[in-house]
């Protein structure tokens, strides 16, 4: 089967979304997204969106926050240009419909302060503020007359016209994408395409993310031959709570924001032993600090004390929260709840110029899945959210003009061929590889690291993907080996960025090269061209 559309957009967050209600005002859209319409990371997503509103608040102090946490690595032209249209990013979602707070002591909105931010400049729907903008996003995606929002549909690869054998830059044709309940791989054709697909932080044991951020929009773009960017600077979350069930569930830095504390099981607020801005400090350094405290104590987990703040305050302010707390029977108002880090959010990605696009022409990237210079070495609370509009808009805008400018479609390409695959009569061993590859990734490549745990890593790596390599063109493609092969191709990806960084910047410290390189420089891998 083949579907034909202007557009086609892999992902159905923040990014996937905004960018398709833009683009519908020209064209048809396609949207493709694996499991439910809604389920992504920005459904999760608690803490807020930031953007310079308060009357104390400007660009310069929002930039320079960015820039401090980016640890000389961020491309400035990329912070102004997401803090500049942050005002007008959050009027568009607002005009879309989703309802931030408001303060109650003056008008406008209610401020919130997160980890790094020197002003209060974070937007939110209580603690639900992903859940708030994904829902208004989704039910005018389905209202759109030329938007097709299609569930339950994993893209597999993109093609090219380099893959297709041409000269010359590769230029985006479309994508093969599997239908989940069928099996059927259909060829979705598009003379743009957005890749949407949000992080990896499945690649880890243990990640606030859900399922789907198994970091497929990373693998594919690599193996069409995109250039990958500062795979090493993967964000842990410090305070997931910690607790067997609650699959890490997260704490939002709001809280600490608000005036919660870090303590250890002896009851010490830790943090300004490691940071003169305590538990204000950015969250590379609480996750570090939190690694150092757990190892130099062997305790599991340290405490987060809200008992500091006012109960009432809590129950409104951290409504999901607290509940949350409550059904794994802590009560955040009356006792110190048990949190861990865990793998949050991927800082780099494919790389993209200032309209989103990578280095495939039409190929077109935004939301977590890019790396657009906004990050550096480690991200700002609520600024992703933020980039994901921002940029998701852009693209939106670049590639109108693009198609404005040249109308022809890209040349067409054959159905998808299964080859000689039988059904795979282990799906067991696709759970198996899934777990030892977040294992050795938790183990080996994780807040702290060193050169003999990435090499050990790396021999791991590659023995786990020549047998994901055999699995994959002798069996029937079924979703999770798709999610598999990618899952593995991106945890070789941060290895190696790893590897490539011998020194300690932002997200990324190793033991051995504990210092700063005098120059910043970003890593980039880019692929051979065939797929692996
Ligand atoms: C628990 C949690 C709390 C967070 N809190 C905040 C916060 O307060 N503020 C903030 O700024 N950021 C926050 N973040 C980060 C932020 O939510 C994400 O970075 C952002 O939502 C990413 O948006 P996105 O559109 O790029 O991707 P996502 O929202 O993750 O969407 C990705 C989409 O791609 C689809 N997809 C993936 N692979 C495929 C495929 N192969 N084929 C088809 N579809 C595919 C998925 O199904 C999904 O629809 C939080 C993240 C988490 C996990």
């Amino acid at each position: 089967m083949t579907r034909q559309s202007d557009f086609l957009v892999i992902g159905s967050g923040i990014a996937g979304l905004s960018f398709a209600l833009r683009a519908a005002e020209l064209g048809t859209v396609t949207v493709v997204t694996k499991k439910g319409t809604a389920e992504s990371a920005t459904n999760y997503a608690q803490g807020g969106i930031a953007a310079v509103l308060g009357p104390e608040d400007s660009f310069e102090d929002h930039v320079s926050d960015t820039l401090v946490a980016g640890a000389g690595l961020c491309r400035e032209a990329a912070v102004r240009f997401v803090v500049e249209h942050g005002p007008e990013a959050v009027r568009s979602l607002i005009d879309l419909g989703v309802r931030f707070d408001a303060s109650r002591e003056a008008p406008g909105f209610d401020l919130g302060r997160e980890g790094g931010h020197s002003r209060r400049r974070v937007l939110h729907a209580a603690d639900f503020t992903g859940q708030e903008i994904e829902r208004v996003l989704v039910e005018r995606c389905e209202a759109h007359p030329r938007i097709e929002l299609l569930a339950n549909r994993i893209s597999i690869d993109l093609v090219t016209t380099r893959k297709l054998g041409a000269p010359g830059r590769a230029r985006i044709c479309g994508a093969y994408v599997m239908d989940e309940e069928s099996g059927r791989v259909e060829r979705c054709r598009a003379r743009i395409v957005l890749l949407a697909t949000g992080g990896c932080g499945k690649t880890y044991l243990y990640t606030s993310n859900p399922d789907i951020a198994s970091g497929d929009g990373i693998a594919m773009a690599f193996r069409a031959g995109a250039t990958v960017a500062n795979l090493e600077f993967m964000q842990f979350h410090p305070t997931c709570l910690f607790h067997p069930e609650a699959r890490s569930f997260l704490i939002s830095e709001a809280v600490r924001g608000e005036g919660a504390v870090l303590r250890n099981r002896s009851g010490e607020a830790f943090m300004p032993r490691y940071d003169e801005r305590a538990d204000l400090a950015p969250r590379d350094v609480v996750a570090r600090s939190i690694d150092f405290e757990l190892k130099r104590s062997g305790d599991d987990c340290v405490f987060l004390d809200c008992t500091v703040l006012d109960p009432a305050f809590v129950r409104s302010r951290f409504p999901n929260i607290h509940e949350r707390c409550l059904q794994y029977g802590f009560d955040m108002t009356k006792q110190p709840i048990p949190v861990v880090p865990a793998a949050h959010y991927a800082c780099g990605g494919v790389r993209t110029d200032l309209h989103g696009e990578t280095d495939i022409e039409n190929l077109f990237a935004a939301g977590e899945v890019a790396s657009t210079g906004l990050h550096g070495a480690n991200r700002l609370a609520s600024n992703s959210l933020l980039e994901g509009v921002v940029f998701a808009r852009a693209a939106a805008e670049a590639s109108i003009a693009r198609l404005r400018e040249t109308g022809d479609f890209p040349p067409d390409f054959p159905e998808w061929d299964p080859g000689r695959a039988v059904d795979p009569t282990e799906e067991v061993l696709v759970n198996a590889n899934w777990d030892e590859i977040r294992r050795l990734m938790w183990n080996y490549v994780g807040i702290v690291r060193s050169d003999k745990r990435l090499e050990r890593a790396r021999r791991r790596i590659e023995n786990l993907q020549r047998e994901i390599r055999e699995y994959y063109w002798n069996f029937v493609l079924t979703p999770g080996l798709v999610e598999l092969r990618n899952l593995a191709l991106v945890a070789e990806l941060i290895i190696r960025s790893a590897t490539a960084r011998k020194e300690s910047r932002g997200l990324h410290y190793t033991v051995d090269h504990p210092e700063l390189a005098p120059e910043a420089l970003d890593t980039l891998l880019r692929a051979p061209l065939e797929p692996s």
